[in-house]
């Protein structure tokens, strides 16, 4: 079996080849220009892949309701010329295959539910922390859509006391994205997040908004594994910070054993940068399966 996968990020665009087990045979990458151009670039990568379905994790907003008469396409992003974008609908009419189309962040999740750090659970959440923050929801068994999809990026937390950063979201200043977000990070310290040293209060704050968040998830949700990925997360040294401000935050009232030890329980994603692609992969997968 070969599917074609896609993360098509804001930034880049990753696409590639894989199988039933989710192997990734082949991959490339380019950036994101207009959509027409992006679009054809990607199409004719797969044209003469041979692929048998396609899945396509992209950043949003998306529609994803599947009776809409725009489902599959980009719907309100600033992102110049994608505003309204028929993404899913350009790649069908070139590539005439089965389908599957979610969030980047749903792909990453479902990727890691199926291959990864939640394999053999039916829920977890994963968390992209770069140049924004976005959210994915498996639950139950299935990937959460609703009104929309969950935009757990932009959520009002408690702030930290010593923090007097106004925010950096246009739409919320002060939303988890607003301060903690790659560019968050850069504005309120003068200086991007690679160029901090590991013991900086910088952490420790980033830390904070993050914990603040995963906890408000874990007592609405009860996801079952808490996965962080994204360039932020690359700074190994928040987790024992999250660990610890989560336990603090929920002070034993969660009665699991999963909680017991937020080592195992709040992780990297086992599939590393990989996780969106391999989930795109999974979105084919099932796609293929109907
Ligand atoms: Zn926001």
């Amino acid at each position: 079996m070969i599917i074609g996968a896609i993360e098509a990020g804001g930034t880049k665009f990753v696409c590639g080849i894989g199988n039933e087990n989710g192997e990734i045979l082949d991959r490339i990458s380019f950036p994101t220009e207009t959509p027409e151009r992006t679009t054809q670039r990607a199409a004719e990568y797969f044209k003469d892949k041979g692929i048998e379905a396609l899945g396509v994790g992209s950043f949003g907003p998306l529609d994803l309701d599947k009776n809409s008469p725009t489902y599959g396409h980009v719907t309100t992003t600033p992102k110049p010329g994608w505003n309204h974008y028929d993404l899913l609908g350009h790649l069908k009419r070139e590539l005439n295959v089965p389908t599957g189309f979610d969030t980047d962040v749903n792909a990453a999740a479902f990727g890691e539910a199926r291959w990864g750090a939640a394999k053999g659970l039916d829920s977890c959440l994963y968390y992209t922390v770069g140049t924004g923050i976005g959210v994915g929801v498996y639950a139950g068994g299935q990937l959460v859509h609703g009104l929309v999809h969950p935009e757990g990026g932009h959520v009002p937390m408690r702030r930290h006391p010593d923090d007097k950063f106004e925010g950096a979201c246009p739409y919320h200043g002060d939303c988890l994205e607003g301060m903690a977000a790659g560019p968050a990070i850069a504005k309120r310290w003068g200086q991007g997040g690679d160029s901090l040293p590991e013991d900086h209060p910088a952490w420790e704050i980033e830390a904070h908004y993050l914990a603040e968040a995963i906890t408000g998830a874990v007592l609405l949700l009860s996801p079952k594994k808490v996965i962080l990925g994204g360039g932020v997360m690359h700074q190994s040294q928040l987790f024992p910070l999250i660990r610890g401000k989560v336990a603090r935050n929920l002070n034993g009232y969660v009665a699991s054993s999963a909680l017991d030890d937020l080592e195992t329980y709040i992780v990297p994603p086992a599939l590393g940068d990989n996780a969106g692609l391999a989930g795109s992969l999974a979105l084919g997968i099932e796609a293929l399966r109907g």
